[in-house]
């Protein structure tokens, strides 16, 4: 089995890196008021005992949330479920095999709870529980610096309409409980700390079984958790319908975000900052709503817990349901919804035809098999037992396994998604250069998601991959794996440019393999090779000491990381003019030249790491394109100050 872990902590890594730009998608006030929320509700639900094989990790600080998770995970420990940056569960086999960093603590060994009640009856009574997938709002392609700041560490292919894909990965989960204020609707319900604390203890318990059933078939999932309470709204929730709650939902998100837009926009903005805070894969929003003494336990149209199928949000009564419903607690509804969340179809009966057996769905398009709708045993399988058709809340089918992206379709015991591979792409196929001058050789290697098939986004969805490229290695001749470095200073995307600067040789004809491999363990679909040349004649050598065959030009600069000027070195046809721009990660121009190439065949010129203002650049990542003669090069470079 491939080191499935190691991808996991790899995720981790990526999330780190892009932390710093991301913390601006919330007000400085709510921030702080949700920080002394989450640090009461975590020291309240420390002493609520750990959910079934995992054990509590108690940490005093007040760290940056997903730095202090970070910490955790690269110390080797399995973290399922966690409330940043105070308590964090981790999985007690992991337990062994690590030592705690400093600052963090075990909590006290708590007895396992007991097995929750499983029964045939379903959860939702014959109720639909499944709202169709949100279409992508109007707003979907607009750029800004807030939106480009939380889109930052999103798995590799993903775009900002792509909240829950597939649950692998880390999913960052909001809590938010809207509080109606009395202008519009009687306020009828109001939230207490012990019933916030008694949500988040379901949602604790009730995810913890999606960690149990990942761990045990070597899946990377952990839910990563904020909660955001008293969020206005003019309407009691619960005295609405299920079709009114955009209503709440926008008035309560207008509040969190603070600024005023359409629901869905207010919704898929709100996952990914949540995603991006807490450096997760994957963003979902929860509303909570009160309505704890209510006799139905029910909306206004007899509605109880339900999800916008594939995400971004789910809701969830406090009581689901009447005295008929006593069987199922709330934990079982936070298991159900969040497989919703990643596109897992209902089995239950009576229901629309939406949620037949006949459909499919998901990243990987996987029938509903094992649904009794119209008929138990119609869909040419034998029922199981599963957790979307009844109160089964330790038992997942593989069919509903298969929708949220487990799928395992060459039975070899990795999910098909963990198994994607890079392809590596060397710059040149043949090199000519003088023995005993500098070689560099250059290229790059993208990682290849499997398709997106999902048929709710017409077959046409964003293809995906759970991996990034790891690492770059050059053989010369067959000989020991050598690694070449990747040009921005670290592996930590699908797409990585890399260079490698080869040892000293001899004149002679040699062969260059290249192999990239992943996050995933696994080595490049491809292993091209680079046919070197060295002659021992002093003719041309110049920069980088070597000419690319076949016409191709050669570019090189650095350093980078910069502390800010960066020089550029060009080898082109003489006499070519292009032009040389550098964009930073929002997209906007910080700096351009127009490049005349000498007849020599070289241009270089300078960036002094300034913007046109003349301020310095800030840290981070920029994006060189180089134009000239008809062909295009583009090269990443950080400034890191
Ligand atoms: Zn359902």
């Amino acid at each position: 089995m491939p080191c499935v872990s190691c991808g996991f902590v790899r995720l981790v890594k990526i999330a780190a890196f892009v932390l710093t730009a991301s913390v601006a998608a919330m007000p400085a006030a709510r921030a702080e008021a949700d920080g002394a929320l989450a640090s009461e509700a975590a020291r309240a639900l420390v002493l609520a005992p750990a959910p079934s094989g995992l054990r509590a990790v108690w940490y005093g600080g007040s760290d940056d949330p997903a730095a202090t998770l970070d910490r955790l995970e690269r110390a080797g420990f399995r973290v399922e479920i966690s409330l940043p940056p105070s308590l964090f569960y981790v999985r007690e086999s992991t337990r062994r095999a690590a030592a705690l960093p400093a600052g963090f603590s075990f909590g006290a060994s708590a007895p396992a709870g007991a097995p929750a009640a499983a029964s045939d009856a379903d959860l939702f009574q014959g109720r639909d529980d499944v709202r169709p997938p949100l279409a992508p709002p109007a707003t979907a392609g607009t750029r800004s610096a807030s939106r480009a700041a939380a889109m930052q560490g999103l798995p590799f292919g993903a775009r900002w309409i792509d909240t829950s894909e597939f649950m692998i990965g880390r999913v960052a989960v909001a809590i938010l409980f809207p509080e109606s204020d009395g202008s519009t609707d009687p306020n009828r319900y109001d939230w207490t700390p012990a019933l916030r604390d008694s949500v988040l203890r379901s949602a604790v318990r009730g995810l913890a079984r999606w960690t149990s059933f990942a761990a045990r078939r070597g899946i990377p999932l952990s839910f990563a958790i904020e909660l955001h309470a008293g969020l206005a709204t003019r309407y009691e929730p619960i005295s609405r319908t299920s079709g009114e709650e955009d209503l709440w939902i926008q008035d309560a998100l207008t509040g969190f975000l603070g600024y005023k837009s359409d629901a869905g926009t207010l919704e898929y903005d709100a996952a990914n900052g949540v995603r991006s805070r807490l450096g997760a894969q994957w963003g979902v929003l929860i509303f909570a709503v009160q309505d704890d003494s209510s006799s139905t336990g029910q909306f206004a149209d007899g509605a109880i817990s339900h999800a916008r199928l594939g995400g971004p949000f789910f809701v969830t009564p406090v009581k689901n349901g009447g005295s008929a419903f006593q069987g199922a607690s709330l934990d079982s509804y936070m298991e159900h919804e969040m497989a919703h969340m990643f596109w897992a179809l209902d089995e239950h009966f009576p229901s629309t035809g939406w949620w037949s057996c006949s459909l499919t769905t998901g990243y990987l398009n996987i029938q509903n098999s094992n649904s009794v709708v119209p008929a138990a045993g119609y869909c040419g399988f034998p029922p199981a037992q599963c957790l979307m058709k009844g109160n089964y809340p330790d038992s997942v089918c593989v069919f509903t396994q298969g929708q949220i992206g487990w799928a395992d379709r060459d039975l070899n015991g990795i999910p098909d998604l963990l198994e994607t591979r890079a392809t590596v792409f060397p710059d040149s196929a043949e090199f000519h250069a003088v023995a005993g001058s500098t070689i560099i050789l250059r290229g790059h290697a993208l990682e290849f998601p499997l398709g997106n098939q999902n048929p709710y986004h017409f077959f046409a969805g964003d293809s995906i991959s759970a991996a990034i490229v790891d690492s770059v290695v050059y053989r010369i001749n067959g000989g020991p794996a050598i690694p070449a470095l990747a040009v921005d200073g670290v592996y930590d995307s699908g797409r990585e440019y890399f260079s490698a600067t080869l040892p000293s040789l001899p004149p002679g004809e040699y062969v260059i393999d290249w192999d990239a491999w992943n996050s995933n363990g696994l080595k490049s679909a491809n292993n091209p090779s680079t046919a070197l040349t060295l002659s021992a004649s002093s003719a041309p050598a110049g920069l980088g000491g070597g000419q690319p065959a076949v016409g191709a030009m050669s570019l090189r600069f650095g350093p980078t990381p910069s502390l800010g000027p960066v020089r550029f070195a060009l080898r082109a046809r003489p006499g070519s003019r292009g032009l040389c721009i550098v964009h930073d990660v929002q997209g906007r121009e910080v700096a351009r030249w127009l490049v005349t190439v000498s007849p020599s065949g070289t241009a270089s010129w300078m960036w002094s790491g300034r913007v046109a203002s003349g301020a310095a650049a800030p840290s981070g990542l920029y994006f060189l394109s180089l134009e000239i003669d008809g062909a295009a090069l583009k090269r990443r470079l950080v400034i890191f100050r």
